[in-house]
């Protein structure tokens, strides 16, 4: 068997809700689970974490497939309904939607009395994506109020600049001068949010995502720091060894010419599994549990590593590609890219294991 393998450690998960627990002790926690849990495989992250309050996610598909398995709390759907005739399904389903526009402000008014409906409504205080503006959403709540359809709503909102300097206090006071925000449950608080300001988690419905995996929402750290464990560990083996003279090169475009005799490993996995493409000569990779570098351009089923130095490795050597032992995030920053789309792009051709 191809000996790539990505091992999902369940008891990583829990310990990353934990985390969240810690630094938002009075919050219920809607965990994100959205692109099949960051690569993690929604059913299995979703038993992980059923401790959480409910779920967070974009994709109704896979809402339902959590209710089929008989999950019975909140799941949230970020983006909402795409069209009116979603609606039914929520109700039927008792599935919370998010309303970000007054587009489906408007569809609400074709809901079934009985529906029930549980409503986060998205102001938007600055992120300019979803959400309505402060004057549409006291118009919007207005009407929602009136309509015997909605059983509950949630004051929503997201932050743009939770993971750096200019921080979440603008966006905070746009918040602030929303008429009646103190009257609502509030939904606020991402990753970055939940681990620097705890005061956007106090009594709120946190939506933690890529910390439940382990990973730093901070440029330059890793999940470590914040006490948190890689739920993901992405490894496979070399599957051959070259050895180089000076001058010659390695893979496609001989992006990488050897200036001295160079051992190289070739590591099955490539772009098509996931990896970045784009991860540069130098990104760094562990053979048998030692930090070394990839050389040459990643292609599509394969990689090169410089395993010069290292006489012990030889094909079969294990290879670890991020996770344990070596953050994605570092891989992330070496590629030019977030933690979150190495994650997220694992391909499904991948096998899975639990630990
Ligand atoms: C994805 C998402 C989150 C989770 O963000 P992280 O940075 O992964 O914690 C929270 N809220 C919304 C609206 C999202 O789309």
């Amino acid at each position: 068997m191809r000996p790539l393998l990505a091992t999902i450690d369940p008891s990583a998960l829990r310990h990353n809700l934990s985390v969240v627990r810690q630094h938002a002790p009075t919050a219920a926690v809607l965990a994100v689970v959205k692109a099949d849990a960051y690569g993690h495989g929604l059913a299995r992250a979703a038993a992980a974490l059923s401790d959480a309050e409910g779920f967070a996610l974009v994709e109704l598909d896979a809402a339902l497939r959590l209710r089929s398995a008989g999950y019975q709390k909140r799941i949230v759907l970020l983006e909402g309904f795409f069209e009116p005739g979603e609606l039914p399904v929520l109700a039927e389903h008792g599935l919370s939607t998010v309303v970000h526009s007054m587009d489906q402000v408007a569809a609400l008014d074709g809901l079934a009395p009985d529906a029930r409906l549980d409503v986060l409504l998205k102001v938007n205080t600055g992120m300019n994506r979803l959400g309505l503006s402060p004057e549409q959403y006291a118009q919007a709540l207005e009407k929602m109020r009136r309509n015997a359809g909605i059983a509950s709503i949630t004051l929503m909102t997201h932050f743009a600049n939770a993971d750096d300097e200019r921080g979440v206090a603008w966006q905070m006071e746009r918040l602030r001068r929303l008429p009646g925000h103190d009257a609502l449950p509030l939904s606020l608080a991402n990753s970055a949010a939940i681990l620097r300001y705890p005061e956007t988690s106090r009594a709120n419905w946190v939506r933690p995502g890529i910390m439940l995996y382990g990973c730093s929402p901070f440029a330059g750290k890793t999940g470590a720091e914040a006490g948190l464990r890689p739920a993901m560990t992405l490894e496979s083996r070399l599957i051959a060894v070259q050895a180089l003279k000076p001058g010659d090169t390695v893979g496609y475009g001989g992006m990488f010419r050897a200036e001295r005799a160079t051992r190289i490993g070739v590591v099955a996995c490539g772009y098509a599994d996931g990896y970045p493409r784009h991860a540069p000569t130098g990104t760094p990779i562990l053979v048998d549990g030692k930090l070394t570098r990839t050389v040459g351009r990643v292609s599509m089923d394969l990689l090169c590593v410089d395993v010069t130095g290292m006489p012990e490795a030889r094909a079969g050597s294990r290879v670890v590609l991020w996770g344990e032992g070596l953050p994605v995030e570092r891989v992330a920053e070496a590629a030019r890219t977030v933690s979150y789309q190495l994650l997220c792009a694992l391909a499904p051709r991948v096998r899975i294991v639990e630990s």
